[in-house]
């Protein structure tokens, strides 16, 4: 899978940020219900558990504790600027 360019990024980042993509391991059904999925993945940058619906996660996509936000396949996490 090939990641989406990092410039692209995700709706809601500040275009000036420089973020780094990374893939998670994938995502676990946690619930089903009618036009629902509740599913959980590991952030792939602080490994934290995250739980999200589906649906938010194709759309503007889920904001892990530590800053980073997660979509189906990966996050996007702002590099701090050094
Ligand atoms: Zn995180």
């Amino acid at each position: 899978m090939t990641p989406l360019p990092v410039e692209q990024g995700l709706p809601g980042w500040p275009k000036r940020a420089k973020q780094e993509f990374r893939e998670h391991s994938g995502l676990k059904e946690l619930h089903r219900a009618v036009g629902r999925i509740l599913v959980e993945l590991r952030c792939p940058f602080c490994a934290a558990a995250v739980r999200a619906y589906l649906w938010s996660l194709a759309g503007s996509g889920k904001r892990c504790e530590c800053g980073a936000l997660l979509g189906q396949r990966g996050g996007w996490k702002e590099k701090p600027t050094a």
